[in-house]
């Protein structure tokens, strides 16, 4: 990708938009006004090294769309935070927010640093700077960040405090992905992972799939993948092979999730015990039902989409699958299942945190899991009823589905048509 603070990234994301368009009854108005972002806030962060030295950190917030909603969306720290991939995350949130329905528009906002390299006390200064710095931008219904790529719990309880210093007031609702002690709700940890789970559910009900005999692999050990392969292998399915960033292992027979996810947990990596080592490449062609690319972006292109066998693709990762393996799974009729669908479910539960935050009143874990399925299922039924009718992909389904939902809140004011004398 050219050096151009990631302005290439973000007009390749915006060409979702025409292909959407196709599909939708969206008004040209509405396309041209999701084109650009409303605000983006670019903010130096004056930070107190343990060192007495003072550094400066580049930061970003951007608020897509707030169209149906207050903006939502993550804040990432990464040395390669760039101005045009903060805007790109926050378009794709507009969409992912639309995807599911819930009442949100698309923020992201990231900061430019490796939070490695910093002690705990710098880390907190940081994110407790970063919030000063964009405080204005900010607000329980005008932008609510919550964790992404590097920032946790911990990073969102300093945030939290902080902007609650600023506004003089105790303000949960301004940031979601809190400590449960400071407002976060039950059933974050997992809910990225349940929400694609759901989705694998009402496709293999659908399909009259007996989940003892469906295998499933997924590239990825971390919070998504995790969860994903341990909710799948306590509802029956096979989990024949899991990795992580050094590589994977694989049992045709299945291998034993929990004895995986506590020596990870242990030893910070997985076991070849009774299980054999698969390389990330060679487990995304592996032979299996179900396939989780869980870990990076980009992982499945023009060059290896040919050889995926998985009959369904659940992206819990952001970006795996680039548009030329989509056209190739597409042709072979493969199911995808995007990632604006798939992974969803963590935003999901994000709005769930919101809402407890505003009325002061707070779900037991069994309500959000039956909210989040009853979401889940339905938004993903109707984006596959679009694409059987349209013969488009899942993902151009996906789009055009949350651009009838952006234009029916867009065109609500009216639109050039309705201004005509
Ligand atoms: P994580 O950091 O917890 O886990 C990432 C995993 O990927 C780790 O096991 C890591 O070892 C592995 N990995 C890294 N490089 C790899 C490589 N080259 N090959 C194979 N595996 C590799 O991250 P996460 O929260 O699980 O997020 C994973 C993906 O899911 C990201 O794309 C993220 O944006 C997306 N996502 C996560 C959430 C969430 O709530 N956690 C929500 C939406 C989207």
């Amino acid at each position: 990708m050219p050096n151009d603070d990631g302005l290439t990234i973000y007009a390749e994301a915006t060409k979702r938009l025409d292909e959407a368009a196709k599909h939708s009854k969206a008004h040209e108005e509405t396309v041209e006004r999701l084109r650009l972002p409303k605000q983006m806030l670019e903010v130096a962060i004056p930070v107190r090294m343990d060192d007495g030295a003072q550094r400066f950190f580049r930061g970003f917030r951007c608020r897509h769309d707030d169209t149906r909603g207050p903006a939502k969306g993550g804040i990432r720290y990464h040395p390669d935070v760039t101005a045009g991939e903060v805007r790109t995350l926050a378009f794709w949130m507009t969409f992912k927010c639309a995807t599911v329905g819930i009442p949100f528009g698309g923020g992201k906002g990231g900061v430019v640093v490796n939070p490695r390299e910093l002690s705990k006390a710098e880390l907190e200064r940081l994110s407790r700077g970063y919030i000063r710095a964009i405080a204005d931008a900010i607000g329980p219904l005008v932008d609510v960040p919550a964790p992404d790529v590097y920032t946790n719990a911990q990073v969102m309880a300093w945030m939290v405090d902080e902007y609650a210093q600023i506004v003089r007031a105790r303000t949960p609702a301004v940031i979601t992905g809190k400590p449960v002690a400071l407002g976060g709700s039950l059933g974050r940890d997992d809910a990225t992972a349940r929400g694609g789970f759901n989705i694998v559910r009402e496709h293999a009900s659908r399909e009259g799939w007996d989940p003892k005999k469906r295998t499933v692999a997924v590239q990825g050990f971390g919070n998504a993948g995790q969860h994903f392969a341990k909710l799948l292998a306590d509802d029956g399915y096979k989990v024949v092979a899991v990795s992580d960033s050094r590589g994977g292992v694989h049992n045709p027979d299945g291998l034993d999730v929990d004895a995986q996810l506590e020596h990870k947990l242990g030893k910070g990596k997985l076991s070849t015990k009774n299980a054999k080592d698969i390389s990330n490449e060679d487990l995304l062609e592996l032979e299996c039902d179900i396939l989780a690319p869980a870990a990076l972006e980009d992982v499945i292109t023009k060059s290896n989409a040919k050889n995926v066998q998985a009959k369904m693709i659940v992206e819990l990762a952001n970006g795996p699958l680039t548009a030329d393996a989509d056209k190739i799974l597409f042709k072979n009729g493969q199911l995808v299942v995007p990632d604006i669908l798939a992974n969803a479910g963590g935003v999901t539960v994000s709005y769930f945190e919101w809402t407890q935050n505003l009325r002061g009143e707070y779900w037991k874990l069994d309500r959000v899991h039956e909210r989040l399925n009853e979401i889940m299922v339905r938004e993903f039924a109707a984006v596959k009823a679009r694409s059987t009718e349209h013969e488009i992909d899942m993902r151009t389904a996906c789009y055009a589905h949350a651009l009838d939902r952006l234009a029916e809140a867009h065109e609500a004011t009216g639109t050039g048509d309705d201004f005509k004398a």
